[in-house]
């Protein structure tokens, strides 16, 4: 009955075409039957000749390209429960041994003008579903242009130093899970983990919602 009463007054959309689901469902079920985990994984770079890997559920294309762009931008965090749960599901196939999840931060001025950072959201959920603790161990220093604004030869110079460690104790020896939303060219994901291993991580393993499988 609560349940009802609930979906009533708060509807529970699916967060790929928008129709009304029942209140405790992630997507629906004609969606579902149209979109399935990839499971990708690859190796995104060396950092002191160890690989760094960064898995996904899903491609950046089609219905799932359009359900992220309304997370990101317009704020629909029902969307995070369904992207939280996919990505569990590859993190669970591929990576173990997991000390704590942490995330990609974006710098507080833009924090304060979106109002929620999307990968932090993200990594909360996840967390949860793979019961490893969360840690925010990166901080963004400078509020420089947005990745997708830019040019593929522009985005590695652009992100350069602008990440720093946040207690650097805590990462010490530490598997770490690093979330990011969506990883196009790799070079924030690479940036934040060469952060943490300079800080003396022992390996950072890498997700995000989608990647290019190239
Ligand atoms: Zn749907």
């Amino acid at each position: 009955m609560l349940d009802m009463i609930l979906s009533f007054i708060f509807p529970n959309k699916c967060p790929v075409c928008d129709c009304i689901m029942s209140y405790n469902s992630l997507i629906c079920k004609s969606c579902m039957r149209k979109i399935q985990n990839l499971n990708l994984k690859k190796e995104l770079f060396k950092i002191n000749n160890k690989p760094v890997y960064c898995v996904s559920p899903f491609k950046y294309e089609g219905l799932i390209r359009k359900s992220i762009l309304k997370f990101k931008f317009k704020g629909k965090m029902s969307h995070a429960a369904f992207f939280a749960y996919m990505m569990s599901q590859t993190i669970n196939k591929y990576y173990s041994n997991l000390d704590f999840v942490t995330f990609v931060p974006i710098s507080s001025e833009r924090k304060i003008k979106r109002k929620f950072d999307q990968s932090e959201i993200l990594s909360e959920k996840i967390s949860k579903i793979i019961n490893v603790p969360l840690k925010s161990t990166i901080e963004k220093t400078a509020d420089n242009a947005e990745q997708h604004n830019l040019e593929r030869n522009e985005r590695e110079k652009n992100i350069l130093n602008v990440y720093n460690v946040i207690g650097k104790n805590d990462i010490k020896g530490k598997n770490i899970l690093l979330i990011d939303d969506v990883c196009t060219t790799g070079n924030t994901l690479k940036e934040c983990a060469k952060t943490l291993m300079t800080a003396g991580a022992k390996t950072v393993y890498c997700a995000a919602i989608t990647m290019e499988d190239s």
